[in-house]
């Protein structure tokens, strides 16, 4: 029976795709996925790859299977989770000896569904897909995917705010990862009780020998030690506990992912610990959305209000709180003390300030972090809703020159400065010549700082809307604006000319229910 079952004693259970498929299309996939499966591109014109990236033809020698996690959901442990959808076909071994692992979500029941139907609709698949590859090129951290194929039968989903559910065309997305393994699929465990404590090291041994071999090498010569600062003499020896390093390097992994969502804006939606890779890759898309109008607590996920949990400005301490849960796993498992898992802790925090604050001067294209200038920017942009990544793009055309009359100031920004009063003028004013002050005082060359600077602020970001411009048009048989959105987000830090429709503010129908903001269903 694949219902409602607790599966005891197993990381994972073997399990065959069952979706039924009628006539299914293949609407759009990714030439670099491709390429590190070394997939002649030939490929996906077979007429028989629907079939097989929709499980109706199997593929030769998978062993297909759904792995076993759980937990925390808003904060409290909700037990057995997954996988309910996401079936793993195996891996592939690419002639670079990389390992890939192929996973197909919306394949069907699994032992772990629950009381669902283990499939998933072409709106959240299309959006799945097109922002795995959106946030590659963006440079952060991700699983991949590598083709989304429609199956030709219908899903009922619960998406509308009249209570009425609706059919929707059903789709299968094919992930890719080095590893989809989750906090979850430690906590699950250790969650079970003593016996079970057991799996949660062979588990983590399993990870640390194929994900992390560096940690398991380490030599016992680099001797690292800290001080917690407050009680001197605690120190922390990483060479003496592998298991140690390895919840440090996650923390950090983590730390790292996160700061970087913080740059470009990204919400993530659904941060709990099943949602949290171990490899510190972005996981599991579902209603996220990336900043428009600069809004600290913006909160794309329409089932975490009035809560806000998982808001854009909570997003680095829900990081470390999902850390926090992990390292408590690896201590009731006792690969870990209490004083190596506040440790894991404390470097969260030591790394998400350094990169973030790396991150953020970049934006800026400043030499060095200045705090005043960038919380005084944050404060103007979030009183006047200033579009996030609009306006990093323009700020590289401000030049380093402090004799610019003051009216003349604002002209570089004046499409992301809109229906300002004279009192936000004046503020506006105020920033941009403290900013050409440093600018100037710098000695950077304009030049030099624009092509620095356009690298790291994106002028394309996959915006809500335009996905769901998108999926209006898949949902009618036209996958062209899928695949044009994919192209233009493999290149989301170049000019692309003709494609500037891409890189508008949203229209005032962005702003509509279930665009900006979205429910989990999917
Ligand atoms: P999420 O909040 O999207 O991360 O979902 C939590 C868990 O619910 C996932 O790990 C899935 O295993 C499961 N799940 C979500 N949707 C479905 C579905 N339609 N069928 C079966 N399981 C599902
Ligand atoms: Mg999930
Ligand atoms: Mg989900």
């Amino acid at each position: 029976m694949l219902s409602n079952k607790k599966v005891f004693h197993a990381c994972y259970t073997k399990v065959n795709p069952s979706v039924e498929v009628e006539n299914p299309q293949l609407v759009a996939w990714s030439e670099s996925v491709a390429e590190l499966l070394d997939l002649d591109p030939k490929e996906f014109e077979r007429p028989d790859f629907p079939l097989i990236f929709s499980s109706s033809f199997p593929l030769v020698g998978a062993v297909p299977y759904a792995q076993c996690y759980g937990g925390h959901q808003f904060g409290t442990w909700a037990g057995q989770l997954g996988d309910g959808r996401a079936i793993t076909l195996g891996e592939v071994l690419n002639a670079k000896s990389e390992r890939w692992e192929l996973q197909l979500k919306g394949a069907g029941k699994t032992p772990y569904s629950r009381f669902a139907d283990g499939l998933a609709v072409l709106r959240s698949s299309i959006r799945e897909f097109l922002c795995s590859e959106a946030m590659h090129s963006l440079g952060i951290p991700t699983t991949r995917a590598l083709c989304l194929v429609t199956t030709g039968k219908y899903v009922t989903r619960d998406m509308f705010y009249d209570g009425n559910p609706k059919d929707e065309p059903g789709a299968i997305v094919c992930r890719v990862a080095r590893s989809f393994l989750r906090f979850g699929s430690y906590q699950i465990h250790a969650s079970r009780g003593k016996e079970d404590l057991d799996i949660v090291r062979t588990l983590a041994d399993y990870t640390i020998r194929h994900h992390f071999p560096h940690v398991e090498n380490m030599s016992k010569s680099e001797s690292l030690s800290f001080s917690t600062g407050e009680e001197d003499n605690s120190f922390v020896d990483l060479t003496s506990n592998k298991y140690a390093a390895w919840a440090v390097e996650v923390a950090e992994r983590t730390a790292s992912l996160v700061a970087r969502w913080q740059g470009v804006g990204f919400t993530h939606g659904v941060l709990n610990t099943d949602n949290m890779s171990v490899l510190g890759l972005s996981i599991d898309y579902g209603p996220f959305g990336f900043l428009d109008a600069f809004d600290p607590s913006y909160t794309p996920n329409t089932t975490d209000l009035p809560g806000r949990r998982y808001c854009f400005a909570n997003q680095p301490d829900i990081g470390l709180w999902n850390v926090a849960q992990f390292a408590s796993t690896l201590s009731s498992a006792e690969l870990i003390n209490d004083k190596e898992a506040n440790y894991a802790m404390e470097r969260y925090g030591t790394r998400f300030m350094d990169e973030y604050q790396a991150i953020i001067t970049r934006k800026l294209g400043l030499p060095k972090y200045n705090k005043q200038l960038i919380s005084k920017l944050l404060n103007n942009m979030s009183v006047d809703k200033v579009d996030y990544t609009n306006f990093f793009r323009l700020l590289s055309n401000i030049k380093a020159n402090t004799s610019i009359p003051e009216q003349e100031l604002l002209v570089p920004l004046k499409s992301v400065l809109l229906d300002m009063g004279k009192e936000r003028k004046e503020a506006w004013t105020n920033w941009v010549q403290t900013y050409t002050q440093e600018l100037s005082a710098s000695g950077i060359s304009d030049e030099e700082r624009k092509a620095s600077m356009d690298s790291m602020n994106p002028k394309y970001i996959l915006r809500n809307y335009l996905c769901q411009s998108a999926i209006d048009a898949a949902e009618q048989g036209d996958f062209g604006e899928v695949r044009k959105l994919l192209k233009v987000m493999e290149r989301p830090y170049d000019e692309q000319p003709g494609m500037e429709k891409y890189a508008r503010l949203p229209p005032a129908w962005a702003y509509r229910p279930g665009v900006r903001m979205l429910s989990c269903s999917s």
